[in-house]
């Protein structure tokens, strides 16, 4: 039964949050505001004499090593900040990894430390991660390589002092750090900030998110007074706001308005299901949207399977799979653009590159493998600047990989629930209603089956005696058919389905600085909670507590639960199925040493 289009849009609000998550800046304040819109890195690199560095002034080491590079142009946030940072001024830029945000403040931060030669750090950049300290301490590092005697030395926690230290006993111009790892180093004295005249925060919403705020007020508390300020975040909360408010001067503000990808275009949502129920939630999602729909799968039997399930239920389904040969594929593929199918179940490999308008709504039947097939799998939808949507299929042991795939992507993963009989009967009934409508004989513009219908109306009434009301009843009837028009299906496995994971859709919530309250929110069964030997009376807080398991593992901040500190030990809820490795690296962590 075909449904109205869009009608069942299932909801709108990660769209939502995405625009109030990158609203502009609003400073009363600024008067050096800058819009730039950009496609996440569109420069070209290559080889010609072309340079676009050119105009900033850049001293020979730094062309040299951009030419090395491949840089050719500068890239929208590039050209905006480079000439405000090299007046000194502070600077407020929302822009996401993949603008060129790091050459964007690296440039003119080594160009104003050219022929420096004292020893003491002169730039310092706080990073959440050590991951990000290390990429951007690497571009540092690259962008001055033909520069002379220019040191950049990365700090972060999970790893040996020692080196840190000698490194930071030498010259240095630009330390780049974890703000744990900084604060201990200062306390110690092994970094010496006396100094430092320019302080970069980057990704500055991820440190909040991480529980870094108090963290990084005491840094900025240690550093002199007299410092250039520049601060990158992704998004800009209130948060954010307040510490640019608090601590920048003056500061220029850019907003990198990135172009929307093509995978933006795709509303994502996922719903909770055990494997039993998998094919009868995949028919209530189709009742709501089965035109233009493609499902992976993950094997080929699985495709046939379910392909004649969905047959016997009405749909119009084809297979795609690997044993079917390629013109044969290349036929299915041409029958659904043109509508004769209107569902495809296919495995990863038939389907790849699969490119038609269509599809509306891609569902995740089987959960893919990694991140690349689950991109692929959702690409097929949102085609040529479409909008569309892909529905993921969730397990309770799948449900650590969901988080998974939500960070490795950046993507927040909506969850919806498998549609009700409730849902689906009104429906039902709403598609009816407009199919009765449409064809109205009004609006019949075939006039010789409208001279058949007033014939078959006359006959009604002259030989049976029927009414108006009595024909328009008979004839819904026969439009309904013998078989029940509601779903009636015993659907209480749905309502326990849903209610059992209610707890993780709070993570709906817009605000992404969530620290202690989204520790709480988290469904327990699939946490398991470690305790440690450390607490209050080690002066432990949560933000230690983070940066020391993210930074000695390769546990995500975000996938850390609840926090307990006790006096003497703590208890922290990690998810469940840790690898054994991971475990013995936690048995040995340390916080602030
Ligand atoms: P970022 O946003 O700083 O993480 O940079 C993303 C990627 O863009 C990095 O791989 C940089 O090496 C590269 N990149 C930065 N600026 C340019 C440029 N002007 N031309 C070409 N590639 C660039």
């Amino acid at each position: 039964m075909a449904l109205k289009k869009d009608s069942n849009s299932l909801g709108s609000e990660w769209e939502k949050s995405q625009n109030e998550d990158s609203s502009p800046i609003d400073f009363n304040n600024l008067d050096n505001k800058k819009e730039i819109e950009s496609q996440l890195l569109e420069v070209s690199k290559g080889d010609d004499n072309e340079n676009g560095f050119l105009d900033f002034g850049f001293n020979q080491s730094i062309l040299n090593s951009l030419k090395n590079k491949g840089y050719k142009n500068p890239t929208p946030i590039q050209k905006a900040a480079i000439p405000e940072l090299m007046l000194g001024r502070d600077l407020l830029g929302q822009a996401q990894t993949g603008t060129g945000k790091t050459a964007a403040f690296a440039l003119p931060l080594i160009e104003k430390l050219t022929d420096n030669k004292e020893l003491n750090a002169k730039v310092l950049v706080m990073t959440p991660t050590r991951e990000l300290a290390t990429q951007v301490a690497d571009s540092f590092k690259s962008y001055s390589s033909e520069s002379s005697n220019f040191k950049t030395v990365a700090i972060y926690g999970g790893t040996d002092y020692r080196n840190q230290i000698s490194a930071l006993k030498r010259k240095v111009d630009v330390v780049v750090g974890t703000p744990g790892r900084i604060m201990d180093h200062i306390r110690q004295g092994t970094f010496k900030i006396k100094d430092i005249n320019c302080l970069v925060l980057d990704e500055a919403d991820e440190m909040l998110n991480m529980g870094f705020l108090e963290d990084i007020e005491w840094i900025i508390d240690q550093l002199p007074e007299n410092k250039q300020m520049v601060l990158f975040s992704a998004t800009m909360p209130s948060e954010i706001r307040n510490i640019a408010k608090k601590y920048l001067n003056d500061p220029a503000e850019i907003l990198i308005k990135s172009v929307k990808k093509e995978t933006q275009l795709i509303s994502q949502k996922f719903l909770y299901v055990q494997r039993h129920h998998k094919l009868d939630a995949l028919k209530r999602i189709l009742e709501l949207k089965n035109e233009g729909v493609i499902i992976f799968v993950r094997t080929k039997l699985l495709t046939t399977s379910i392909a004649e399930a969905l047959e016997n239920s009405g749909h119009s389904v084809a297979v795609l799979n690997g044993d079917i040969p390629q013109n044969q594929r290349e036929n299915t593929v041409d029958r659904l653009k043109k509508g004769f199918i209107d569902i495809l179940v296919a495995t990863d490999v038939a389907a790849r590159g699969l490119d038609v308008e269509r599809i509306k709504l891609v569902v995740n039947y089987d959960f893919p493998f990694d991140k690349e097939t689950y991109t692929h799998r959702i690409g097929r939808t949102g085609r040529a600047g479409r909008s569309g949507e892909a529905i993921l299929f969730v397990n309770q042991r799948e449900k650590h990989f969901l988080r998974n795939l939500e960070n490795s992507t950046r993507t927040k993963i909506e969850e919806i629930n498998i549609p009700s009989n409730k849902l689906i009967n009104e429906k039902r009934m709403e598609k009816l209603i407009e199919n009765v409508n449409e064809s109205s004989l009004a609006k019949d513009e075939n006039e010789e089956n409208k001279a058949l219908i007033i014939d078959v109306l006359d006959n009604l009434k002259e030989k049976y005696s029927m009414d108006d009301s009595n024909i328009a009843m008979s004839a819904i009837n026969l439009v309904i058919g013998n078989k029940s028009f509601f779903v009636n299906e015993d659907d209480s496995w749905i309502h326990k389905q849903n209610n059992n994971d209610r707890n993780r859709s709070n993570r709906n919530s817009n605000n992404r600085l969530r620290n202690s309250n989204r520790r709480n929110n988290y469904q327990n069964d699939s946490f398991e909670t470690y305790k440690f030997n450390f607490g209050k009376f080690d002066g432990v807080r949560v933000a230690n507590i983070i940066s020391s398991i993210c930074n000695s593992t390769n546990i995500n901040g975000r996938s850390i639960g609840k926090i307990q500190i006790f006096n003497d030990y703590s208890l922290v809820d990690l998810p469940r199925d840790l690898h054994t490795e991971t475990k013995n690296k936690l048995k040995k962590i340390k916080v602030r040493n």
